[in-house]
């Protein structure tokens, strides 16, 4: 007998029917043995209709009434599930993310688990109930209801996993695993069996948004197996682990990109002590996240200084970068919020020379200027305009032979 945290996302509980079915696939699994902790989303589209709603009343919705607002789609859908599962004979309790209680900081909108309390999972579970537990929520230490960021379910599926000390966590979604990129963009993408969570955190970190960050670091911290498989098609999915020695590994797994990021360059700064964190010191105090950053090799006492953040904060860093360089004396500030992040990804990578620069001449046979490059030790990333980006995925997908 096992124990399993499964987790179905929004598409997958988005109508009555469907919950009706995931209901039916949880009593068929319950039969054969196992306890079931049952993780849920809100029905697709829902936390963006509540977003929409307080965006009629209200230009920057966020903090603490935010997170009342957006909890109550996840709470919707365990209601359901619990009722659905009860009129089939089955007895399961759902539990808001405080019900339960998952401990957070008290960020609103992006909170962090600090804590779960797991002794009425346990005490069901004992019972031979199913236990259902919304996504997405927790709350602080003085009972305020916290939100975990977009995608934030997956989070909450594998923290469970954790805290229960799981067999496995299981996360359900409208794909049917993990593909070499996003197969709704190369219809050539392929399935892969098996991602170390090295991989899988560079993918998810890069652009591929089938899970959440935060669910994979959490899985990597406490060893959990995760593996993520369809709901609406049988299969085993891909299942994400710690690297083993005995693991055949491809050179490159998979390929990620980004389209929403924006370029920013200061131009001729002094090249002293201390210039990048004057540059980049007041984009962090206004909690900006800074991707990749670049500064070129002084030339006459000047250099040039180029970094990446979210689309969204493009025009805020904007106006922060030219006080900045007035302040610095520098020559000018040009920027570029057209542009897209493209990553290839592997732990091969470690024990092949070469990925770079097969990754630079494929750009370069099609035409593709790249405008920067990042790599760590299992991945490389250029940035380059927009209009190129499914070109280069596609290209990219064919050279290292992922399909
Ligand atoms: P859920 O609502 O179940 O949480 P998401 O929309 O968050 O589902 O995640 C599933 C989606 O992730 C897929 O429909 C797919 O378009 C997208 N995706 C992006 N990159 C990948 C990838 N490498 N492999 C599989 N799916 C991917
Ligand atoms: N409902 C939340 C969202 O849409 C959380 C989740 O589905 O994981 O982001
Ligand atoms: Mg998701």
């Amino acid at each position: 007998m096992a124990l399993i945290v499964q987790k179905y996302g929004g598409t997958s509980v988005g109508t009555v029917e469907r919950i009706q079915e995931v209901a039916k696939k949880l009593i068929k699994h319950q039969q054969q043995g196992d306890d079931l902790v049952v993780v849920l989303s809100a029905m697709s589209g829902e936390t963006n209709r509540l977003i929409g709603l307080a965006n009629q009343l209200n230009d920057k919705p966020q903090g603490r009434e935010l997170d009342v607002l957006l909890s109550t789609g996840e709470q919707v859908t365990i209601a359901l599930l619990c009722m659905a599962l009860e009129q089939q004979g089955v007895t399961a309790n759902s539990y808001t993310g405080s019900q339960v209680k998952i401990l957070t900081d008290t960020t609103h909108n992006k909170a962090r688990i600090v804590e779960i309390d797991d002794s009425r999972i346990r005490n069901d579970l004992s019972k031979g109930h199913i236990v259902v537990v919304a996504g997405f929520q927790g709350c602080d230490e003085l009972g305020n209801i916290t939100t975990l960021g977009r995608g934030g379910s997956d989070t909450t599926a594998v923290a469970l996993a954790a805290a229960l000390q799981a067999d496995e966590c299981q996360i359900y979604t409208d794909v049917d695993g993990v593909y070499t990129t996003d197969p709704r963009v190369v219809s050539e993408a392929r399935r892969l069996d098996h991602l170390t969570y090295e991989e899988m955190l560079e993918m998810a970190s890069l652009g591929a948004k089938v899970l959440q960050i935060r669910s994979v670091e959490f899985a990597r911290n406490y060893n959990v197996p995760l593996r993520v498989l369809s709901s609406f098609k049988e299969g085993g999915g891909t299942l994400i682990t710690a690297e083993e020695p005995s693991m055949e590994q491809a050179v490159i797994s998979g390929i990620a990109f980004n389209r929403d990021e924006a370029k920013l360059t200061v131009l001729g700064v002094p090249d002293h002590p201390g210039i990048a964190s004057k540059i980049l010191g007041p984009i962090a105090k206004e909690n900006i996240e800074v991707d990749m950053i670049i500064q070129n090799t002084g030339h006459d006492g000047t250099t040039d200084f180029t970094f990446t953040v979210h689309r969204n904060d493009f025009q805020s860093s904007l106006a922060i970068l030219k006080n900045t360089a007035q302040e610095l004396g520098a020559q000018e500030v040009i920027s570029d919020n057209k542009i897209t992040k493209v990553s290839v990804i592997g732990v091969g990578m470690r024990s092949h020379a070469g990925i770079a620069s097969t990754m630079f001449e494929t750009l370069a046979n099609e035409n593709i200027n790249i405008s920067m490059i990042s790599t760590s030790e299992i991945k490389i990333s250029v940035v380059v305009d927009e209009t190129h980006l499914e070109l280069a995925v596609k290209a990219l997908h064919s050279v290292f032979e992922l399909e």
